[in-house]
């Protein structure tokens, strides 16, 4: 294999001879060298002894715990409703604990946090003592180590990076360094995504296992011996530090056929007593044997990991292990008779060491694996877009957990003795759970969702209580008591008691950010005239939008006595708020807000264009259908026949028995017949035309079942979609697909390709009906080609230089399925169980019963190829860390609360760099209950734009650590990506693989230089999209 290039990678401090056991002879079996650690020590030193010149067979005891699926994650820990699903986590951990206490050569390992933490809790110290013995011992080895094992496909980087920063800091601060997990453990979600891969990298892990693949794919790889391989995270930004060396598990996560031995299997167990009629044991051995084979045939080298477990098994430890014991005992008997296959009890991580010892040269892929197909007709791109609410609410929770951590530090809560530890983990841990793969995935029974739902709004509950504490200590001037702010998170359907029952309010904006951000508020109100008043006493002018029907028929409003609502433009400081000033008033003379004007589209004549616009945009609408019909950025000059609307799929009804009968589900996407719109004579008479001073709306209605505002705000060089879907009518018997359809009706010629992002950051090349690893069979051309649209999509004409961009607020699935067009699917409610166990059909019905109302907006970007990264990339940012906006009473005038509060504040002497986001903000110690002087928090900066995006902004950014006002950094530290290791200590096995391309890795480019020391920097330097964390302390009395 001379003709390809062979890169070796090499670890960046050295390599890893400290942790890599001596050779040692060991007499046990004459002439065999074993790896023998000289004393018995964690990580790879704790790793059982193999054999090189046999071939070992890693058993894995494991059990693949959901944090909610069918039950509700509290619901599995105590194995309450056992009806629905046989299955206590608890239990799981009470029996196997003993079982390694029993015998050193046991192993176990444990993966979900989310559940570990809540036993932990439960026990004493003589147990706890013990289980700390056990991971000393590297018997009990904590995998993947994350809150939940997330999902791949609908998660956003933001979430998942702390969703693991959750699990690793309670491993270590509970356990220690013994407890750092080395492997990422994927065994269950439902396709991989290269961002996770280059995540688990930064998180310092040595490699991945996943257990699901595209069936063409894992077909070929077995074929090919290409079931293990470097994973490349991110060849173009990070190069080495993004590469994972990732295994595709033989067979999924569970047992091989007939070895199953968890109480709740019925294969049969091993039976060796000669004396008795029952006797297998010969059979068994021999049948082991051939499996073992069988799988070995297919992997390079002479270790084979098998997983023996499965969902919630281990409930009886015993039984496994018992038949466990006898196996490996029987089988390695047989190396008397010239077997060459030796048993024994191991981890993933154990396995990983010894393949790596082999130093065998890899093959290479930068490629995901979406979507997954399990079968022909059959996949599994449904959940993209299933329970698109609880996707939405979820990246909403994200942003505001952001905010609260952020206010908590730059309030100095800790120092002043307000320690809001307890309420912020809630939070997370509410975030942590629902990022689980049948959390956030939409996959999860309706009772699971409402309870993730429930829990984010109870995280949501205690976050406004840390807010309401730095808004405390930040707002007042002098003694003056600050007002508590209330919060209104209804305010998409136009909903919030407080605005609609006080005559007059303060608007408190805080911005997450590190620049400053224009915005526009809206906020539900019942008076026809008001004053705005912004922070410094100057007058605002308002614009008046009345409450559509379209709104007013969601039921979810019942309650609301709001008629219109009053929209604004904000100024906001960078990390830091502005206080408005709202009042009603009946004096013309003296109000500030205008009212909109009205026009029914029925009153346009044919003959004359309809239209809105503003100084950035002409959308020219169609007043038969509802849809666009084109697109304008004025100051580009570039135009348009954009045809976007609201459209929908029939869902397939089916059996599952087979492919072709296969059912569109929660899980799976299976459309029947071509896309279909909404017919024209269904388009209602409503729809209507609204202009003002500050915002112009088309609202464009599409039958009863779904509507669109189309919006276009001043000096915004974006077109705001606001799309409603709901409820989708059902009594036809048909289950429905809902999209929205960008169609530039071919002129743009993007061919095949199209673009999507993985999990908010890197930006993949799609190719229609085509996957760039194997010879593709599409045997479904929607699902086939719908991918993970995290947070935006694109397609491109390099011809002319164009870009069509959309920007989604939640995750969802698309695809280009023609040149020229892209698709959405923004909501989906089916009849039929796809036959994943999940056991419903995925049938939301909303407040009322009658079918789930979902609102969500999309932001249309047209421009050249050029320009396009740097509007996409600011605005996806701030799409997911929008402001926070939270109101409070107003009992004197502006003037005087002016002289009483800080109307507005920054954290920030200058603005961060327009390159870099701070990723993270958050205190960084144990509870403690009493003030302190010091304390230290956890810092992430991150350059958000890919090499090459941009001739300015993709350059290195340099982050000013002086700048912040409310704290002075005296000594700083770089950790890993997970907060769990410092940099300088970070020490990855190296794989040696051959690249799949011929392009330059950033190594050398890469800033490498880890922060070790206690004497601060006062700049630090971000690559293209290199993420840095750092634990700072800090001098809050600056
Ligand atoms: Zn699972």
């Amino acid at each position: 294999m001379l003709h390809f290039r062979i890169r070796l990678r090499r670890t960046t401090a050295g390599c890893c001879a400290k942790s890599r056991p001596k050779l040692k002879y060991v007499h046990a079996r004459p002439n065999v060298v074993e790896f023998a650690p000289p004393e018995p020590q964690c990580g790879y030193r704790s790793c059982p002894a193999t054999s090189p010149t046999m071939l070992n067979v890693h058993l894995v005891p494991h059990t693949h715990d959901d944090v909610g699926w069918l039950k509700t994650v509290d619901q599995y820990f105590y194995g309450s409703r056992n009806d629905i699903q046989h299955a206590g986590v608890q239990y799981i951990l009470d029996s196997v604990i003993p079982e390694l206490l029993n015998d050193p050569t046991k192993r176990f390992i444990y993966v979900e946090m989310a559940f570990f933490a809540r036993w932990w809790r439960e026990q004493d110290n003589i147990m706890k003592e013990n289980v700390r013995k056990l991971v000393n011992e590297g018997r009990l080895e904590f995998v993947l180590g994350g809150w939940c094992m997330n999902d791949e496909a609908s998660t956003h980087y933001n979430a998942m990076i702390d969703q693991h920063t959750l699990g690793f800091s309670f491993l270590e601060q509970e356990f220690g360094a013994c407890a750092r997990p080395r492997v990422g453990w994927q065994i269950d979600p439902f396709g991989h995504s290269r961002e996770q891969a280059s995540m688990f990298a930064q998180f310092g892990f040595d490699g991945l296992f996943f257990g699901r693949l595209d069936y063409q794919d894992k077909d070929n790889r077995l074929k090919q011996h290409n079931m293990e391989f470097v994973w490349r995270g991110s060849p173009k930004n990070l190069g080495e530090a993004s590469e994972l060396f990732t295994g595709v598990l033989y067979n999924h996560y569970v047992p091989p056929p007939g070895f199953c031995f968890d109480e709740s299997c019925n294969d049969e167990p091993i039976m060796d007593d000669e004396r008795m009629h029952d006797v297998n044991i010969q059979s068994r051995v021999q049948d082991f044997i051939k499996i073992v084979n069988d799988q070995a045939q297919h992997f390079h080298s002479n270790n084979i990991m098998m997983t023996m477990g499965s969902d919630f098994q281990y409930q009886n430890a015993h039984t496994w292990y018992k038949n466990l014991d006898k196996l490996i005992k029987y089988v390695n008997q047989q190396q008397s008779n010239g077997s060459n296959i030796n048993l024994l009890y191991s981890t993933p991580s154990c396995y990983l060491f010894n393949v790596n010892h082999l130093n065998q040269v890899w093959n290479s892929t930068k490629d995901d694996f979406f979507p997954y197909a399990s079968r022909e007709n059959t996949f599994w791109s449904g959940y993209f877009s299933s329970r698109a609410a609880l996707k939405g609410y979820a990246r909403k929770s994200n942003n505001f957990l952001q905010v609260c951590k952020q206010l908590d530090v730059l309030a100095n809560l800790m120092r002043q003795g307000v320690n809001v530890t307890e309420d912020l983990r809630l939070y997370k841990e509410a975030l942590g759970v629902v990022q689980h793969h049948d959390g956030v995935s939409g996959t999860e029974k309706q009772h699971v969702a409402n309870d993730y739902a429930q829990r984010l709004a109870a995280g949501a509950e205690k976050c406004q209580k840390v807010t309401n504490a730095a808004f405390e200590k930040l707002l007042p001037k002098g003694s003056e008591k600050a007002p508590s702010q209330v919060y209104c998170p209804l305010t998409n359907i136009s909903y919030c008691e407080f605005t609609e029952h006080n005559k007059q309010f303060m608007v408190t904006i805080y911005n997450p950010l590190g620049h400053a951000v224009t915005d526009y508020v809206r906020i539900p109100v019942v008076a026809s005239m008001y004053r705005v008043v912004d922070p410094r006493g100057a007058n605002v002018t308002a614009q008046l939008v009345p409450v559509s029907d379209e709104t007013k028929k969601i039921p979810e409003r019942n309650g609301s006595i709001a008629q219109s609502e009053l929209f604004f433009h904000v100024e906001l400081p960078p990390l830091g708020y502005s206080t408005y000033f709202v009042m009603e008033t009946k004096n013309s003379d003296e109000a500030t807000s205008k009212n909109s004007k009205i026009v029914p589209v029925t009153s346009g004549k044919a003959d004359i264009p309809l239209y809105i616009q503003n100084d950035e945009y002409l959308v020219l609408l169609d007043n038969i259908n509802g849809n666009t019909l084109g697109i304008n950025n004025k100051k580009k000059k570039i135009d348009l026949p954009v045809n976007q609307g609201i459209w929908w799929y029939e869902a397939y009804g089916g059996n599952c028995s087979k492919g072709e009968f296969q059912a569109s589900g929660a899980y799976a996407l299976r459309t029947k017949g071509e896309r279909q719109r909404v017919p024209d004579k269904e388009m209602q008479l409503n729809s209507y035309i609204l202009t003002g001073e500050l915002v112009q709306e088309a609202h464009m209605i599409f039958g009863d079942e779904a509507s669109q505002v189309i919006r276009l705000y001043n000096n915004k060089p974006y077109v705001e979609f606001e799309w409603t879907v709901g409820p989708i009518n059902i009594k036809d018997k048909i289950g429905k697909e809902y999209i929205t359809l960008y169609d530039t009706q071919q002129t743009v010629e993007s061919g095949d390709l199209f673009y999507t992002d993985a999990n908010g950051r890197e930006i993949l090349e799609r190719r229609r009906d085509h996957r760039n690893t194997w010879s593709f069979n599409n045997t479904e051309h929607v699902a086939g080609n719908y991918f993970p649209v995290n947070s935006r999509i694109y397609i491109q004409d390099k011809a002319k230089n164009q870009q069509l961009t959309v920007l989604t607020d939640r995750s969802e699935g698309g695809g280009s399925l023609e040149s020229g067009t892209m698709e959405l699917l923004v909501h989906r409610r089916l009849l039929y169980d796809d036959h994943f166990g999940v056991g419903e059909p995925l049938n939301e019905t909303g407040a009322d019963g009658q079918g789930l109302v979902v609102r969500g907006k999309q932001l249309a970007l047209l421009d050249t190829i050029k320009d396009s990264p740097a509007l996409h990339r600011s605005l996806a940012l701030r799409m997911y860390m929008a402001p926070s906006v939270s109101f409070s009473p107003l009992t004197m005038t502006p003037e005087q609360a002016m002289v009483k509060y800080n109307t507005q504040w920054s954290a920030l002497k200058k603005p961060l760099p327009a390159n870099v986001h701070m990723l993270t903000l958050e205190q960084w110690v144990s509870p403690s209950i009493t003030p302190v002087e010091v304390s230290q928090i956890l810092l992430r900066f991150e350059h958000i734009y890919e090499k090459d995006e941009d001739p300015v902004l993709s350059q290195p950014a340099t982050v000013n650590l002086t700048d912040f006002t409310t704290f002075k950094i005296e000594a700083m530290r770089e950790l890993t990506l997970g907060a769990n290791l410092p940099l300088s200590e970070l020490n990855r096995l190296p794989w040696r693989y051959i690249p799949d391309s011929e392009e330059s890795l950033s190594k050398e480019e890469l800033l490498r230089t880890a922060i070790p020391h206690s004497d601060p920097p006062t700049t630090i330097t971000l690559q293209p999209m290199q993420i840095r964390t750092f634990v700072a302390t800090l001098n809050t009395q600056h």
